[in-house]
């Protein structure tokens, strides 16, 4: 018996609605449970409009290509993210201009991103020319890592300042807040996953939010073929990047548990950051909570002269007692495909990532389990040492 790393908790009225799914025969992407779960995510996000995609990555690729992100250019993300942020930009022709994170929070560094802009670029007219590859930067997407929301109003003022969208890769933030705000107003649009692994699961799928009218509706338009009329007529290149109903059931059962999932993920969070917080005396961290993080994934981070290696080795003993653990995100200016991208770095992801051991934190773990994994960890490093 394993204790998974993140599992998904299908407990409630998933099956219920998959079946309504196949007795109604609406199994394809129209139905009433992708309108019920886009207004239930509008109304949890605080957004006026919500659009659902086949997965956050068609989300993201689908928002950067509203706000005008075009072949050629630049788009200002965290390096420290999941390769999908930098593959959205890459699918719309562009190339992640990759900025380091804040030890704080794991997010975007918001002071790096000011002063690239103000070094390193040049304002021509309406457009900002980044100096050393003369391309035109077209907007600035940080992440919300791990549920936690950084600086946005630092963010807003700067988009402000440059004349730039500010979009932000949500995926796996639902639940989160920022200073008692949600999304809505935090940014011109935001996208959430519901993959497998996330807080809240379709199986698969996506969901882009936002306030703005006309960028909303171009969204709707681009994931859904850009279709104009009941006949055959298409006025853009669009995509299909619809979510179909079957999903949507799966998700509309999920989201009725939302408060109830976040809740535990943020109970889990604290659990080790007491049952091993004894460790700190051994140079070993915890993973960061903003105020309102929606605490999407858990673990430890091992001391500072400790690499990738010490991290397999704790996970292969872990596994070893039926406790699943992992490495996390290997930076994006690390890998293969985008290792030639511009990038602003000042060491923090570098210095970070391969000594981060993810510990379960599914929805539906118990107390027994949590103890368990509290135990063993420690008695692994402790023990080990
Ligand atoms: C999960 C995730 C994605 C990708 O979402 P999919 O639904 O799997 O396409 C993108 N960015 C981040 C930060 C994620 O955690």
């Amino acid at each position: 018996m394993m204790i998974p790393l993140a599992v998904p908790n299908l407990t409630g009225r998933e099956k219920e609605y998959l079946n309504n799914c196949i007795d109604t025969t609406y199994v394809s992407s129209v139905g009433e449970y992708v309108t019920r779960l886009e207004n239930m995510v509008a109304e949890e996000t605080e957004s006026r409009y919500a659009v659902a995609t086949s997965s956050g990555t068609t989300g993201l690729h689908a928002m950067l290509t509203a706000v005008g992100v075009k072949a050629g250019e630049l788009v200002i993300v965290p390096t420290f993210t999941f390769i999908a942020s930098a593959n959205a930009v890459a699918h719309c022709g562009a190339t992640p201009w990759l900025m380091d994170i804040s030890t704080d929070d794991w997010c975007m560094d918001v002071s790096i991103v000011r002063r690239e802009l103000e070094r390193n670029c040049t304002v021509q007219g309406s457009r900002v020319i980044h100096n050393a590859t003369g391309r035109r930067v077209a907007a600035i997407m940080p992440v919300y890592t791990l549920g936690n929301i950084p600086d946005m109003e630092a963010f807003r003022a700067i988009a402000a300042e440059y004349h730039l969208p500010l979009v932000v890769d949500a995926a796996c933030a639902i639940g989160a807040t920022h200073r008692g705000e949600n999304f809505g107003r935090l940014a011109d649009a935001s996208v959430i996953s519901f993959n497998g692994n996330k807080t809240i699961t379709c199986g698969g799928g996506g969901m882009v939010v936002g306030n703005d009218e006309e960028l909303m509706s171009r969204i709707r338009h681009l994931t859904t073929t850009a279709r104009v009329g009941a006949e055959y007529d298409f006025d853009i290149v669009g995509f299909n990047y619809r979510m179909t109903n079957i999903q949507a059931a799966v998700g509309c059962a999920q989201m009725e548990r939302l408060k109830e999932f976040v809740d535990r993920k943020r109970e889990i969070r604290r659990f080790y950051a007491s049952g091993l917080g004894n460790l700190k005396d051994a140079g070993i961290s915890f993973f960061p909570e903003t105020s309102g993080s929606s605490c999407w994934f858990s673990g430890i981070v091992l001391q500072k002269d400790r690499s990738l290696e010490d991290v397999r080795r704790l996970s292969a003993k872990l596994r070893e007692q039926g406790i699943e653990s992992r490495t996390f995100w290997k930076p994006v200016h690390l890998q293969k495909p985008y290792g030639d991208a511009p990038h602003s770095l000042t060491g923090v992801a570098e210095s970070l990532w391969d000594r981060i051991v993810t510990l379960p934190c599914s929805t539906g773990i118990t107390d027994e389990e949590l103890k368990c994994v509290v135990t063993i960890v420690r008695e692994e490093i402790v023990g080990g040492r």
